[in-house]
């Protein structure tokens, strides 16, 4: 009855024209319709007598919808809102096309029709599955971790996994954002100053200060020589499709330690502007982000701590090497 209710009735056009609520162009309306299509996709009918299962879009049949298993029939089919009462309670089976049946929209069909000679209908009424927890049943943190670990913008959201520190974690999320205040920044919020770069004069921005910056090219480097990390090509590959396909744990403690670098870069220059610090060299900026790591390894579990420790004698011994062999105007040197 409630797929009913959440389907049919709450969320039709006409119930919301009769709250006063424009559909399809309020941002309320689209808002509602997103949060029934994510829920939908997160359900699996059990088909009982059929009447609340839609044939084509819901998940009923197999781990996905019919419309995508057989997508070259969904294109043509002439009622693709049909429920499965609709289409099985008749013999022949009640579908018509826009299109002949031939070649392999035929066969797809003769394979979609051997699976459906198998349902039989009943008198009670369809239910659903949620798809998410063990026992079936809804619960709204399934759903929220679900959708905060899918889709492209919350990808970026495994920030909040890191085990570093939560300023850390915001940093990174500002940084994704596009909004840490580097010089360009500032000067788009009315600030009077010049907008070149503590560490080599360029002009200042996000991505000249954390990845092209032949400082930021040098520390990169080292991090690719000692662990075979190939550098992101952009701040925003950095937050989704870098490190995709890198073993997940693994993935997890380089992150923790791009967080250390970064942060390291910007207190730096920090201290550089704000400061009248001197910078010496890079080694300055890899041993501070070394001994972040090792502080911050108290948040992580044993056996990691014991790999963060190993990694961090690893990327500053082989600074040191850089360093010893190149001295400090490495990046010239290793041509960054
Ligand atoms: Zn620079």
């Amino acid at each position: 009855m409630w797929i009913q209710i959440l389907r049919n009735k709450y969320l039709t056009s006409r119930t919301l024209a009769q709250a006063t609520i424009r559909p399809n162009d309020s941002p309320f309306w689209k808002g509602l319709m997103r949060i029934k299509s994510n829920f939908f996709q997160r359900v699996k009918f059990i088909v009982g007598d059929g009447t609340s299962t839609r044939f084509w879009e819901d998940t009923w049949l197999g781990d996905s919808p019919l419309a995508l298993q057989y997508l070259m029939l969904y294109n043509i089919t002439q009622r693709k809102q049909d429920y499965v009462s609709a289409v099985l309670q008749s013999i022949p089976i009640n579908m018509h096309f826009r299109r002949a049946l031939v070649g392999a929209r035929w066969e797809a069909w003769m394979h979609l029709v051997r699976r459906l000679i198998q349902v039989q209908l009943s008198h009670h009424s369809d239910s659903v599955r949620w798809t998410l927890t063990v026992n079936g049943v809804f619960s709204v943190k399934s759903m929220y971790t679900d959708l905060a670990n899918s889709g492209p913008l919350a990808r970026s959201l495994h920030i909040w996994d890191i085990k570093v520190p939560l300023k850390i974690k915001n940093f990174m999320w500002f940084l994704h954002k596009g909004v840490v205040l580097t010089k360009d920044n500032l000067i788009k919020r009315s600030w009077r100053g010049r907008s070149n770069c503590c560490y080599c004069d360029q002009h200042e921005t996000i991505r000249h200060l954390f990845l092209d910056c032949p400082l930021a090219k040098l520390l990169w480097r080292t991090i690719h020589i000692a662990f075979n990390v190939i550098p992101p090509t952009c701040i925003n590959s950095m937050f989704t499709t870098w490190l995709s396909g890198v073993d997940v744990k693994l993935s997890r403690l380089i992150r923790i330690g791009i967080c250390a670098l970064l942060w390291a870069i910007w207190n730096t220059r920090n201290d550089i502007i704000f400061n009248g610090k001197k910078f010496n060299n890079f080694l300055q900026v890899i041993f501070r982000a070394t001994s972040w790591i090792r502080t911050w390894s108290s948040l992580s579990l044993a056996d990691n701590r014991e790999l963060m420790a190993t990694g961090c004698s690893r990327w500053e011994m082989v600074a040191r090497v850089i360093f010893n062999r190149f001295g400090w105007r490495a990046s010239n040197r290793l041509g960054v």
